[in-house]
């Protein structure tokens, strides 16, 4: 308020000297005389510049909130189209959003590979134990795979109990090492949901993202790996190029 005051005053101040500096020269060149009613102008420039000056501070407050209330909504935007690529039980990508990437990284990636991740009997984890245990036993499996892959690396949870990783720039032997490595650190979880410890184990397929091929080629061959981990016994890897049984 006082900010609002002396600012007027000086304003007001300016004014009346400009005001008067001008009557002062007009009105008596042509031939007038300045009376008392010049001083009017005292009464009317200071509370028309405080008012202005009111307002002005007004809008200036307005904007301000306007300001963080943008900012806030736009953090707000961010994280929820973040939330929104994410499976809410795992926090890893959601199938649409791990395709997404997946099919971004294709024109330029010379080097890497796709692993598709499945639990293995999983069905029977739920029939035996519950819906319930089968979500925690899931959240297990999802926590080993994060330690399997290497940093930097992009996991999805693609289906229900069906999770795939984009090994960025991994050589064929890096592959390899990856999927074991996950394999083992699911294999070697000790999840007991009751007295009974209850084993967990994935397949996996994998392929090697040659230059040219499309998502779906990688998903193609990818899925007819892990069907071959599945039918070799399950609790494997397939990585490579395998005769079909007839
Ligand atoms: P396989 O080794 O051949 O993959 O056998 P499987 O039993 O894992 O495969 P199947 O496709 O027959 O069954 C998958 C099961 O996974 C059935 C489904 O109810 C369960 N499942 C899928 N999503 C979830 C989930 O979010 N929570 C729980 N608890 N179970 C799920
Ligand atoms: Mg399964
Ligand atoms: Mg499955």
């Amino acid at each position: 308020m006082i900010r609002i005051i002396l600012k007027s005053a000086f304003v007001a101040l300016v004014s009346i000297v400009a005001y008067l500096t001008i009557a002062a020269t007009v009105v008596p060149a042509f031939g007038g005389v300045l009376d008392g009613n010049a001083w009017l102008i005292l009464a009317v420039s200071l509370p028309c510049s405080a008012y202005t000056f009111w307002q002005k501070e007004k809008l200036a407050k307005a904007l301000a909130e306007l300001k963080a209330t943008h900012a806030e909504l736009a953090v707000t935007h961010r994280r929820l189209a973040e939330k929104a690529r994410r499976d809410d039980m795992t926090g890893m990508l959601n199938r649409e959003s791990f395709f997404d990437v997946l099919e971004s990284t294709r024109p330029q990636e010379k080097r890497g590979a796709l692993l598709i991740i499945d639990a293995d009997h999983f069905k029977m984890i739920n029939d035996s134990h519950g819906h319930l245990t089968g979500d925690s036993a899931l959240l297990e499996i999802s926590a080993a795979i994060r330690r399997g892959v290497r940093a930097g690396d992009t996991l999805g949870r693609i289906g229900g109990e069906e999770f795939a990783a984009l090994l960025s720039g991994a050589t064929d032997e890096e592959a390899l090492q990856v999927a074991e490595r996950i394999r083992r650190e699911v294999e070697q979880i000790r999840f007991r949901p009751d007295e009974r410890t209850v084993p967990l184990t994935v397949s996996i397929g994998g392929i090697d993202c040659t230059p040219g091929a499309s998502v779906s080629d990688l998903m193609r061959v990818a899925d007819r790996r892990l069907y071959e981990a599945k039918r070799r016994g399950r609790n494997r890897a397939v990585l490579e190029p395998f005769q079909a049984a007839a």
